[in-house]
């Protein structure tokens, strides 16, 4: 085609010179400024032949010219040169006929997921009251759908749900599933709703709340074998309660927020309190899921024996990935043997010296004893004496709560080791709780620490953000950000699962300048513990709040393999849409 064009004189002066061989044989070009100016007008009769055309002077450039009988390189240049031009002209011409016969969306328009059409949606909603006439089962009222894609505890952009679908059993989860899949509509799994960072709200353009919180029976205990079934909307507590009450000494040790469930947990990859001794959710604890896979396809990730090495861990796919791979309905968790224990505190004159006590103690051959370490600083401490919900206040100074596990040898001897080692980073102070119920209560207010926070606040709200580094640094991390936090002038609190290296920080704001500042002040956190060599969140998770962290945190090749696998799962994305992945 190169050459018909030149032929055709379309790229003047190429195809004269297309030849190589004739450019050679050519003789040496006249002089042409002389021979033009010695052309003399001639009158010509009509058969007399054309004269021919005078040949235009050569600008100067035309020496570089490859197919310039004035190209001064050698005939290897020339070749090379003109080879090298051909190549360039076909692949701009091929990318031109690509780019404008075969359309391709940009990387934006690519990523855009195409939902269900207003029309659709209410089909899809009519498909779901058909599939579920029971009453309550399927709800469009809209409070409900509002409550349910927001929550008191996160100040994220939300969006209410169209519908809320309120299943019994997996097979209801999938014909949910099924229909979502059939219109294209966004489906986000909902249980416990204790989530922070904007988990469970719906999709602006419209979805499906999948309620879990209703399947929440306990299918199997397993004594012998220390593991127990249960559905995905069980609440952890309730677990703990029901093996006590059937007096089997076993516990479920993932204990996060009061109310969380099974699902939820497993959704955002929890912990809590028990970390330091139990570990997170990513540990071993839930031996296998049943899951509800996009497609509608029911899978268990793995079988019920305590360890297993067939193949990788597919359970671990769905522990943290926040309802955007699939829908948990069951669960097999494994338990630990409920031991002794017992509470202890100790007050030490600032927050440096408390956190620093902390890893010597765990480093003892008793650390394994030691089942939580939980820091109060002076300000939470004071609002718990403040919100009364203690009989007598407690003084108001950086304080470590401790639970001491075993038998009564191990908890004596583990606690002589914690009061040598707290008195020499200068706490005044080491009281175990005198007694079952002071215990009790003493814990509930490190659990109910937000519930003290807004109580000693009445009239602010709080912003709940956590990051965990490595715990050698949580120290210098902790007094960095309680200087920051003061210069704010916003009130605040920390707690922290401090033997893990993981602290929250709730902080208290008024009106909407508040609240920039306290955004402000959360995105200096997280910065301060990446610059670490931390984590945006330790147990809360990603949801909406924490995305923009996450390409800095994990790097653009982990980010890709995550949205990889989300794609190879969930192609539609219609699995909790625009959460965990970065935009
Ligand atoms: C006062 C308070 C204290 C807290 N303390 C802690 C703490 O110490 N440690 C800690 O880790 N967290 C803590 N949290 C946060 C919260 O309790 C946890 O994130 C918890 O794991 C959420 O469980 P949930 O049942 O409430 O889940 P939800 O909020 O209902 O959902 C959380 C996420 O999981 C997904 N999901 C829900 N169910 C399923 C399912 N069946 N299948 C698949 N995905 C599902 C949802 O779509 C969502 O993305 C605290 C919260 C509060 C309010």
């Amino acid at each position: 085609m190169f050459t018909r064009l030149c032929q055709r004189r379309l790229i003047p002066g190429l195809n004269r010179h297309f030849s190589i061989s004739s450019l050679r044989q050519e003789a040496p070009p006249p002089n042409l400024r002389s021979s033009f100016a010695s052309v003399q007008p001639r009158k010509l009769g009509p058969s007399a032949p054309k004269p021919p055309a005078p040949e235009l002077p050569t600008p100067g450039w035309f020496r570089y010219s490859p197919w310039s009988d004035k190209f001064q390189g050698s005939h290897k240049t020339r070749v090379l040169l003109q080879a090298l031009l051909y190549a360039l002209v076909i692949a701009q011409a091929t990318n031109y006929v690509d780019s404008t016969l075969f359309f391709k969306p940009s990387k934006s328009e690519e990523a855009a997921p195409k939902y269900a059409t207003p029309s659709q949606l209410k089909t899809a909603i009519e498909k779901l009251r058909q599939t579920f006439p029971e009453s309550g089962r399927v709800d469009t009222n809209p409070d409900a759908v509002k409550t349910a894609g927001s929550s008191e505890n996160s100040y994220h952009p939300s969006s209410a749900h169209s519908v809320i679908v309120r299943p019994q059993s997996t097979e209801d989860v999938v014909k949910v599933v099924n229909i979502a899949r059939e219109f294209k509509v966004p489906v986000t799994a909902y249980s416990g709703a204790t989530s922070l960072e904007g988990h469970f709200s719906g999709y602006p353009s419209g979805s499906i709340c999948l309620d879990l919180s209703g399947m929440d029976k306990i299918l199997h205990i397993n004594e012998d074998d220390s593991d127990l079934v249960c559905q995905a909307g069980t609440r952890w507590e309730d677990i703990n309660q029901t093996l006590k009450a059937k007096g089997i000494p076993l516990f479920f040790p993932l204990d996060p927020g009061p109310g969380a469930t099974i699902g939820g947990m497993v959704g955002t990859g929890c912990s809590g309190t028990n970390a330091v001794r139990y570990g997170t959710a990513k540990a071993e604890w839930f031996l296998n899921l049943t899951v509800v896979l996009p497609t509608g396809e029911v899978i268990k990730t793995r079988r019920r024996s305590r360890k297993s090495s067939a193949g990788w861990d597919a359970t671990k796919l769905f522990i943290g990935a926040e309802g955007t791979l699939g829908i948990v309905t069951e669960a097999t968790l494994r338990l630990a043997p409920a031991l002794p224990t017992k509470v202890a505190m100790a007050q030490f004159p600032d927050v440096r010296q408390a956190v620093s006590a902390v890893q010597e103690i765990l480093n003892t051959s008793y650390g394994p004893h030691v089942q939580c370490v939980e820091l109060l600083d002076d300000n939470m401490m004071e609002a718990i004496n403040k919100a009364g919900l203690v009989d007598q206040a407690y003084p108001v100074q950086d304080t470590l709560f401790f639970k001491i596990q075993g038998d009564e040898a191990a908890i004596d001897l583990t606690s002589k080791t914690i009061k040598t080692i707290v008195k020499k980073h200068g706490s005044s102070k080491f009281k175990f709780a005198a007694t079952a119920d002071e215990a009790e209560n003493l814990w509930q207010n490190r659990k109910y620490a937000l519930m003290s926070t807004l109580a000693a606040h009445p009239d602010s709200r709080c912003w709940t953000t956590d990051v965990c580094v490595p715990v050698s640094r949580l120290p210098q991390l902790v007094l960095e950000t309680k200087k920051d936090l003061s210069e704010t002038g916003l009130n605040s609190t920390i707690v922290g699962h401090v033997g893990d290296g993981n602290f929250h920080a709730l902080i208290l704001f008024r009106d909407d300048e508040e609240l920039e500042k306290v955004n402000q002040a959360v995105h200096r956190i997280v910065h301060r513990a990446l610059a670490m060599d931390g984590t945006c969140t330790g147990e809360h998770g990603v949801g909406v709040g924490k995305k923009e962290y996450l390409s800095q945190e994990l790097g653009p090749g982990t980010i890709a393999l995550m949205k990889q696998v989300k794609k190879a799962v969930d192609p539609d994305n219609i699995m909790n849409p625009g959460k965990l992945y970065p935009d």
